[in-house]
């Protein structure tokens, strides 16, 4: 089981490499000034081209402030971050942001839902490309319903076709499916793995839940309690393609859960 515990170290400009989509270079984050909130510290990581990769910790550590970073939503006070090749300050050209709760406008229909997504990055959207989407959302035959007409399950679906249907090259989620039940969670865990197979795109997860992190990714960061450091990054070396039942089943499946839930001091 590879687990790299992360020290203190300072991150070297060296393991940089091309094939990186992120790259974050001792971030420190305030709210409120030096004096403020510290919600992260000196954290650092990089993340491969078309790699799956989850950060989980404590509540209040910092996991949605991180990846507003990535996103160029809120700036920081120390430190570098690097997505696809472009230092981030502000808003990013292919990054695709999914939030917790969907922010569908509740007086337009799935498509035109969608739409927006595309609208407000700027985006035009072919029908042939709409329709492709759809099915890729497994919303046919829902294209003309309202987003109080759909199941919580369809509207989180929506929501991510909302930061697909820009094509982004770096998918960031936090908690996208935290309010789920279990079974729609399964589901919608396996549609996103599916995109992510086929369309070969950065994925950044943020979620509470350790066999989630560990049912998805290629390797899951650790974050402390707040402020917010990295104290570990594992590897998930369960075999591809998975699929709920049978991947949890897999013993090594057990190991990561009780690894992580160790270095989360989760007893
Ligand atoms: P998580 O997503 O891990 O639950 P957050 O990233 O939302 O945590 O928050 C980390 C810390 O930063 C919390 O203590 C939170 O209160 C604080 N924080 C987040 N956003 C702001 C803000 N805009 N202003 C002040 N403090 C904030
Ligand atoms: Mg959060």
């Amino acid at each position: 089981m590879a687990v790299e515990l992360v020290q203190a170290e300072k991150h070297s400009p060296m393991k940089q490499s091309r094939e990186n989509a992120i790259s974050v270079n001792n971030i420190s984050k305030y709210f409120g000034g030096f004096d403020g909130v510290i919600a992260l510290e000196d954290v650092s990581f990089d993340i491969a081209d078309s790699e799956f990769v989850s950060i989980i910790g404590p509540s209040g550590c910092g996991k949605s402030t991180m990846l507003r970073l990535l996103a160029g939503l809120i700036p920081y006070e120390k430190g570098d971050i690097t997505m696809l090749g472009q230092h981030v300050d502000g808003g990013m050209d292919g990054v695709g942001m999914v939030f917790q709760t969907d922010n569908l406008l509740p007086w337009l229909d799935v498509c035109a839902n969608l739409k927006l997504g595309a609208d407000i990055a700027g985006v035009t959207v072919s029908a042939a490309a709409m329709a492709e989407m759809i099915e890729t959302l497994g919303l046919v035959g829902f294209e003309k319903n309202f987003p109080h007409e759909l199941s919580g399950g369809m509207r989180h679906r929506v929501a991510i076709g909302q930061a697909l249907i820009c094509n982004p090259q770096v998918l960031l989620m936090d908690e996208p499916f935290g309010a789920l039940d279990a079974l729609t969670r399964d589901r919608l865990n396996m549609e996103l793995l599916r995109i992510w197979q086929a369309e070969k795109k950065t994925v950044v997860l943020i979620t509470h839940s350790i066999s989630e992190a560990v049912l998805l990714s290629d390797r899951v960061l650790v974050l402390s309690d707040r402020p917010g450091k990295l104290v570990a990054k594992v590897e998930i070396n369960l075999p591809r393609p998975r699929e709920p039942s049978a991947t949890r089943e897999d013993r090594l499946f057990g190991d990561y859960v009780v690894k992580l839930s160790q270095l989360m001091g989760v007893n």
